[in-house]
């Protein structure tokens, strides 16, 4: 007889596993016990603000650095111990194997039917803090940003703007696309975003009129999937795509605010610049690779007539469950809907199942030159667009009409609000949420809490 294997075999996400913070087995929660996803906070102490290690459960956060000092987290393995002790999960990310490793303690911290987790619920008042009161900072430090482009439909639609007879380039199927970001204005989900200025090209009916310097017109979101590096690898080393998982830490959302007017004007021939490092938007919340490997899939399968990849970006494995099936969902509300008390509108609903390139390719690829990626880096999927025109994950796709029989790009579809507001693209007050989660059968729901940002007028 064999062994089972696999997730069903992983304790840690046995189904029937309760907790006794009660909002984790709200089978709604996207925090169940079974998920765990890591995050920093700010804890004030004496007076003082302190970076603590957090990690989300229903509705609270576990004030995990707290319990580490106070010495409530108890454990034979010294090692886990050290590593909840440095700030934005450095003892964890460099470490192979030691998110495994911290899962199970945590976990038997917080559930209902142990020991420990019977002396945990009476801290339960200093341990604990609501996720809607937390102030989050980034739940790791991001010191190099990278955005890639692997949604072949995003491509594809953005592409046929401007080359409706032939949207790919030639290189799209063999070549992982991606270009460096910038660090140093990633901001964590709720933080305010400015309205960029920046160069737009002169009007097309007006082209000896010259560019101008003004705040941007056409300001966009694009929702992306964030994979959060662990373990790095050297300098002029390459890392196998068989192996590629080995240096995951786990997924968080992104939100790669977009100044289309800026990028138009600006992208060639060296790529998005000041279009895209005015902000970006991650989500408090890094989901563990621990926790989403049920809701691993297959790659999804190339049409017939697609080129295969070349060598070093194949592996049977990853063929088999390199893909993650998570739902995604953007939604708005603009400030005249939250005067109104309305719920934010959706905007659009996909699956991150459908990329064209596996996050295992995509490291590998960026590793494969002999760049070395460090613990924290952050590498996006770029804008997650399905087959479907409601998958459409940015305006810039979702408001496109195509081209008329005379070759023009026809007038951008407004989205309809139920203020009797429209938009083609975000306007000052707009709050843009992303939401993300996993459901398989046999397993809980896990969820990837929300990542958010209202836009604030440019200044003056
Ligand atoms: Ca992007």
């Amino acid at each position: 007889m064999s062994t089972p294997s696999g997730p069903a075999a992983d304790p840690t996400l046995d189904p029937a596993l309760q907790s006794w913070v009660e909002s984790a087995n709200d089978p709604a929660s996207d925090f169940p016990i079974q998920n765990l996803p890591l995050c920093g906070f700010v804890a004030e102490r004496d007076g003082h603000a302190h970076a603590h290690l957090g990690v989300a459960i229903g509705d609270q956060v576990v004030d995990v650095s707290m319990l580490a000092e106070a010495g409530a987290i108890a454990d034979d393995d010294e090692e886990v111990l050290d590593a909840l002790s440095d700030p934005f999960w450095y003892g964890v990310l460099g470490v192979p194997g030691m998110a495994g490793r911290v899962r199970p303690v945590l976990q038997r911290f917080l559930r209902a039917d142990t020991a420990a987790g019977q002396r945990a619920r009476r801290v339960r008042s200093k341990a604990l803090r609501p996720i809607s009161e937390t102030r989050f900072l980034e739940p790791v430090h991001v010191f190099n940003y990278t955005d890639f482009y692997a949604s072949v439909h995003h491509a594809t639609t953005v592409g046929s703007m401007f080359r409706p007879e032939n949207p790919l380039l030639p290189n799209y199927k063999h070549i992982p696309i991606g270009y460096h970001g910038r660090a140093s204005s990633l901001v964590v989900s709720g933080t305010p975003v400015r309205r960029p200025w920046g160069q737009q090209a002169p009007p097309d009916n007006e082209p000896e009129a010259g560019p101008s310097f003004a705040p941007c017109r056409m300001l966009d979101y694009e929702l992306e999937v964030g994979a959060v590096i662990g373990v790095g690898n050297r300098m002029g080393e390459p890392i196998a795509v068989g192996e590629a998982h080995r240096h995951l830490l786990g997924l968080c959302l992104v939100n790669d605010w977009s100044a289309r007017d800026i990028q138009k004007w600006e992208y060639q021939p060296l790529g998005p610049f000041l279009a895209k490092n005015f902000a970006t938007t991650i989500s408090p919340f890094i989901v563990t690779l621990e926790a989403l490997a049920p809701f691993r899939c297959p790659a999804p399968a190339r049409p017939k007539g697609d080129p295969c990849p070349l060598a070093y970006l194949v592996d049977e494995g990853d063929q088999a469950a390199g893909g993650f099936d998570i739902t995604l969902e953007v939604l708005i509300r603009t400030e005249k809907m939250a005067a109104q008390g309305l719920d934010a509108l959706r905007l659009s609903r996909g699956s991150f199942r459908h990329m064209y390139w596996t996050v295992a390719q995509l490291l590998t690829h960026h590793a494969s030159g002999g760049c070395n990626l460090q613990p924290g880096d952050l590498l996006a999927s770029g804008t997650v667009s399905g087959p479907e025109p409601e998958s459409r994950g940015c305006l810039l796709e979702l408001t496109w009409q195509g081209h008329g029989p005379d070759g023009k790009p026809r007038p951008r579809k407004p989205i309809d609000l139920p203020t009797g507001e429209t938009r083609t693209f975000l306007a000052d007050g707009d709050e843009v949420i992303m939401r993300g989660h996993c459901v398989r059968d046999g397993f809980r729901r896990i969820g990837f809490g929300e990542c958010r940002g209202k836009v604030e007028p440019a200044r003056t």
